[in-house]
């Protein structure tokens, strides 16, 4: 298999190296740098890996990391529960109507262009679309190297940087190839290796969308993460540099169940040729070809599963207002609740498709929670803390590797009782 490795845009880095080496080298001792890399941050993230997984079958190899080091109860996301508003806020702190990333699926007025995921995504490697800085330009802006063997807009230049080495995204490229491509960088000589590293699963997302939460299928592939992290755990330890390591390991979301018997059809209530859909389930992004109220009015009360807000009036603590690529109208499905049209159910006989799960819904229902472990020297010893929002991890990031944070929207105070200072 291929693996398709960019380079960053050398002229720019050799620039900086340079000028920065002959400004450096009198005021730095030369230690210094070479003394940040030896206790490297790698930051893990298993797409939809809920809160409670651990608890379903024998995980011996996230027990040792958990035993060793700190846990919250969940990781919560921030709304929409989707994968890149989530994943975008851990590495930039920021609420998605902040860093710009506000759904998986979005259209933005004034680039008039549609934002959307997935492998081949053009608008992904595209850096317009993002407003924040995310952990990896803020190290690499701060003399510091970042590797990314995936993370959703890591393969993206942002604000005119990318990470030294980073990979397009490209699902088939096995487990094992993901960590042993860490494992590589981590023996790059002193000089070229990575203060910063991430990598990223999409197995249990899959699974769990395709089975359900409670399946024998997302316990088979909770088992197969154990083992890619115990290939993590034995590469560390075969090269002395497990105890100084710094490992966190997260998730964007959790999971839960969906039923065909659970739909709400927006063509019992209004007529579908006067809406563009900009997203359907179970956030539904509605731009009216018309005035906004009339249709507004028809869906506010329409069904007891569904909370619709008009743009500007979401409850504060979705922090969802504010941003222009949010549309007039956001209509919620309640948990376990999906959103179609009657006529799209019918016609493509899709009650298969509303048997598995789904995320997105809002932060406030358990099953929503994802993980955090953190392991390594800058982590406390068995500490099992409260649930923590994912916004918070950006300052303690940067803490860990020793960074001046950009402006975001978390605290250090939130994860103190993790850190070891
Ligand atoms: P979601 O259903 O919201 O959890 O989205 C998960 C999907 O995001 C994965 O199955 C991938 O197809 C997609 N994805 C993850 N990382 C990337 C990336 N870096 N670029 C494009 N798509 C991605
Ligand atoms: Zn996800
Ligand atoms: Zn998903």
């Amino acid at each position: 298999m291929k693996l398709e490795f960019k380079l960053p845009i050398i002229p720019r880095r050799l620039f900086v190296f340079t000028v920065f080496s002959i400004l450096l080298l009198s005021a730095c001792p030369s230690e210094e740098k070479s003394a940040d890399a030896k206790t490297p941050l790698i930051l893990i993230s298993m797409d939809g890996f809920r809160w409670d997984y651990f608890d379903k079958t024998d995980t011996p190899n996230f027990d040792e990391l958990i035993q060793l080091g700190s846990q919250a109860r969940a990781l919560i996301p921030v709304f929409p529960s989707k994968t890149f508003p989530n994943h975008i806020s851990i590495v930039t702190g920021r609420y998605p109507e902040n860093h710009g990333i506000i759904a998986n699926t979005m259209y933005d007025p004034v680039f008039d262009e549609y934002y959307y995921i997935g492998q081949g995504s053009k608008p992904v490697l595209d850096g317009k679309w993002y407003e924040a800085e995310p952990i990896w330009v803020t190290a690499e802006k701060q003399d510091q190297t970042a590797m990314t063997m995936f993370w959703p807009a890591s393969e993206a230049e942002i604000l005119g940087i990318r990470p030294t080495e980073y990979f397009v995204y490209d699902g088939s490229i096995s487990h094992n190839a993901r960590v042993d491509q860490i494992l590589k960088w981590l023996d790059y000589a002193p000089s070229k290796r990575p203060q910063f590293v991430s990598t990223y699963f999409s197995h249990m997302d899959d699974v769990g969308h395709d089975h359900g939460p409670d399946s024998e299928e997302v316990i088979a592939g909770i088992q197969e993460m154990d083992r890619t992290i115990g290939r993590l755990i034995g590469g560390l330890k075969s090269r002395d540099m497990f105890k100084n390591t710094n490992i966190i390991l997260v998730t964007d979301h959790g999971m839960a169940s969906t039923s065909p018997d659970s739909m709400i059809f927006l063509d019992d209530y209004i007529d579908m040729d006067n809406v563009t859909m900009v997203d359907w389930t179970p956030v539904a992004s509605i731009l009216p070809k018309g005035n906004v109220d009339p249709i507004y009015v028809k869906l506010k009360n329409a069904h007891p599963k569904l909370s619709v807000y008009k743009k500007g009036e979401a409850p504060a603590q979705l922090h969802y207002n504010t941003h222009r690529r949010i549309q007039p109208i956001t209509a919620v499905a309640h948990e376990h609740w999906s959103i179609s049209t009657r006529v799209h159910f019918n016609e493509n006989n899709n009650s298969e498709r509303y048997n598995g799960a789904t995320h997105g819904y809002d932060p406030i229902y358990k099953s929503m929670g994802g993980i955090f472990v953190g392991y390594g020297p800058a982590f406390k010893s068995g500490i099992k803390g409260p649930g923590l929002t994912n916004i918070h991890l950006y300052e303690m990031m940067c803490r860990i590797l020793g960074l001046v944070p950009a402006e975001n929207d978390g605290s250090l105070d939130s994860t103190q009782i993790f850190l070891t200072n």
